[in-house]
Formats: structure tokens, C-alpha cells, sequence
């Protein structure tokens, strides 16, 4: 796991100034962060996330990674893959081979139903 600490008091930028790329909040100068960026753990890509979300350029950076299509990563504040923005990363190996069947709201109140009759009548005897 990718070691790092950030907190956005520490992190304040002039916005009176003109902003450049310079100013990017993940611009540290080492490249440490790029791990982080490219994470495939959730805690880190959320990480990612939030330093974006300081980020005066964040707009431009999120505008450029869509109009570029990028094939991963975090860019302005959004998870990328295969050149689109995703909610989350999916987990490594095979989908489920078993499909994941949920109960429709009618069948999940009679099913509710069922159950409160069952523990009625065991109260009765
Ligand atoms: S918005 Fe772009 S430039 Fe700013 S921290 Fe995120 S990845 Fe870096």
C-alpha cells in the first residue's frame, strides 16, 4: 500500500494569482504521487480523489484527460478507464459466474410479510 499523508490546510493556494501547472495540487516535484494516482486500491484512488479536489486545475485537468480519453487513472477528481470516466474500479479475476438475482419490491414485501406471519404464529403457540 502506497504511504503517503495529506491535508488540504497545508495545501493553500493564492487563487488571486493566475494558475498554471505548477500549481497542481499532486505537483510535488518527486513523482511520489504518481502511484496514488494510479492505484488500484479504492482507499488510495479516494485519496487521489480528494487531493484533486483541492486542485486549481482541476476543470482543465478533467477537460484534457476526457478529451484525450485517457486509458486510466485519476484525472480531475474522476477515475478513468478505457478512455471514459467509471464510479469504481472493478475487482481483478472473473465476474461471478452465478448472476446476482434482486428480489423486486413487491416480492421482497411479500417476502417480508411471510416472515412476520411466521413469527406471529410461533408467538401464538
Ligand atoms: S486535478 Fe489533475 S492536476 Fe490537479 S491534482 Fe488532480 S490529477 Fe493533478
Amino acid at each position: 500500500m502506497f504511504a503517503y499523508s495529506w491535508s488540504s490546510p497545508g495545501c493553500e493556494i493564492d487563487r488571486s494569482e493566475p494558475t498554471t501547472w505548477q500549481d497542481a495540487a499532486c505537483q510535488d516535484g518527486s513523482g511520489t504521487l504518481t502511484a496514488l494516482f494510479f492505484s488500484d486500491e479504492e482507499a488510495e484512488i479516494n485519496l487521489a480523489k480528494a487531493i484533486c479536489s483541492s486542485c486549481p486545475m482541476v476543470a482543465r485537468c478533467l477537460e484534457g484527460a476526457l478529451e484525450r480519453r485517457e486509458p486510466a487513472g485519476v484525472w480531475g477528481g474522476q477515475l478513468f478507464a478505457d478512455g471514459r470516466v467509471i464510479p469504481r474500479k472493478r475487482k481483478r479475476g472473473r465476474p461471478p459466474k452465478v448472476a446476482v438475482t434482486i428480489p423486486s419490491e413487491p416480492e421482497r414485501h411479500l417476502s417480508a410479510v411471510g416472515s412476520a406471519n411466521m413469527l406471529g404464529s410461533r408467538q401464538i403457540a
